[in-house]
């Protein structure tokens, strides 16, 4: 089949590698003109894309991990609550991204290709660009994230939901910090909550995908409540005054935004976790928004990774999902499929749907044992 991507963030780029895997012709059509930069954040491995590229003949050995030993939980003067053992392999979205890029041929890609629109008919879509150009192909995959065009046009009365908490998050070098000041945060979860915020940190790859000791990097992420839609349109608010959807990224955030999170952070956390955030060069912010397609395929058209659904960013699943969005399907296009593409589609989103379901449960459920969200501010 041939087959056009929206997207060409983790979702696009996963499903362009899988697809091709089991022979089709596909290619990637990403709006920005450069390939992305990372949200950062920690990624949990992603356990089904590795097996499948593997039993494809991808090496994949970039996709490394910082493993964390201990779940630990600290009191407001960061002494420990309790602790489990728990191993908890980490890796970072920059080396996913980077490591699938490395993968998929630089020809499967466009950059500065904006998908407008799309128009079906009996013998395939129509795929519309910015540029004016139209392509035709069997299918169309949506992997155009969170905000998804795709989604909107399809299902007009499915906005995406506030959630009534926000993520304060960031990333900063081991190498700031002397190893004393990190000791008890090196090998451990750290965790810090209490009624109304929870503060997570943990190390991840450096980089350039280190793992080495002191060149590694600690992702933190501060989850606390927000009741006031003014004080989140005023963080929505970026360093050159833009106002923004859901998130600012890591450069962008306001100074005045960024002075009141280390006032925040000197007040709610434990000294040992504040000084993350007082040391973290570009902080970034994210209202946590709950979006969800009631179908994951109409027609010809596919949705996939967050264009489908979002996940709580606290499941730690966001990136993985979308790569076992891909690898299933893959799995459904693979040698003996129904050459009716449509009803193929039909299937599998019955049963993608079905598979994640647990993880769309699981987000809301942790965020009211937390303390978090909409009734908990
Ligand atoms: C601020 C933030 C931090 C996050 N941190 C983590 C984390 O730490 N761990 C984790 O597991 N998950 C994290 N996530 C979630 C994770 O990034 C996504 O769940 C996962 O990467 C899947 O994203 P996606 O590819 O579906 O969408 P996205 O990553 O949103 O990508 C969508 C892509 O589509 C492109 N696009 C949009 N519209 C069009 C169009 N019309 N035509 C062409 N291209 C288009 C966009 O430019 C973008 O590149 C985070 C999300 C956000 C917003």
């Amino acid at each position: 089949m041939k087959i056009l991507i929206a997207g060409g963030s983790i979702a696009g780029l996963s499903s362009a590698l899988t697809l091709s895997c089991v022979g089709h012709d596909v290619h990637v059509y990403e709006r920005s003109e450069v390939p992305l930069r990372g949200r950062g954040g920690g990624v949990v491995v992603l356990r089904h894309m590795l097996r499948f590229l593997e039993q494809h003949g991808h090496y994949t050995q970039q996709m490394i991990s910082v493993p964390t030993n201990v779940r630990r939980r600290v009191d407001i003067h960061g002494a420990t609550v309790n602790e489990e053992r728990e191993k908890l392999p980490f890796s970072s979205w920059d080396t996913v991204y980077r490591s699938l890029c490395a993968m998929l041929p630089r020809a499967q890609i466009s950059y500065g290709c904006e998908v407008t629109g799309f128009t079906e008919h009996a013998a395939g879509i129509d795929v519309h660009f910015d540029s004016g150009k139209s392509l035709t192909a069997d299918m169309l995959v949506a992997a155009d994230g969170g905000g998804s065009r795709t989604r909107a046009t399809l299902f007009p009365e499915h906005a995406s939901r506030f959630a009534g908490y926000i993520a304060w998050r960031g990333i900063v070098d081991e190498a700031a910090f002397s190893p004393l000041e990190v000791e008890t945060l090196v090998d451990n979860l750290t965790i810090f909550r209490e009624t109304g915020h929870m503060f997570m940190a943990f190390l991840i790859p450096g980089l350039d995908g280190s793992l080495e000791p002191g060149r590694r990097r600690f992702n933190w992420l501060w989850y606390r409540n927000e009741p006031n839609m003014a004080d989140l349109h005023r963080h929505l608010t970026d360093n050159l005054g833009r106002p923004h959807h859901s998130s600012i990224s890591a450069g962008l955030l306001s100074g005045e935004s960024f002075v009141e999170l280390c006032e925040l952070a000197n007040t709610f956390l434990p000294p040992v976790l504040a000084q993350l955030i007082q040391k973290t060069p570009e902080p970034f912010f994210q209202s946590i928004y709950d979006a969800l397609s009631p179908t994951f395929a109409v027609g010809r058209v596919a949705l996939v990774g967050d264009a489908a659904c979002t996940v709580r960013p606290h499941t730690g699943s966001g990136t993985s999902k979308a790569a076992d969005d891909a690898v299933s399907l893959a799995e459904a296009f693979s040698s003996d499929f129904d050459p009716c593409v449509v009803s193929t589609l039909e299937q599998w989103a019955a049963r993608r749907r079905d598979e994640v379901d647990r993880l769309l449960k699981k987000g809301p459920e942790l965020a009211a044992f937390f303390g978090l969200g909409n009734g908990n501010s």
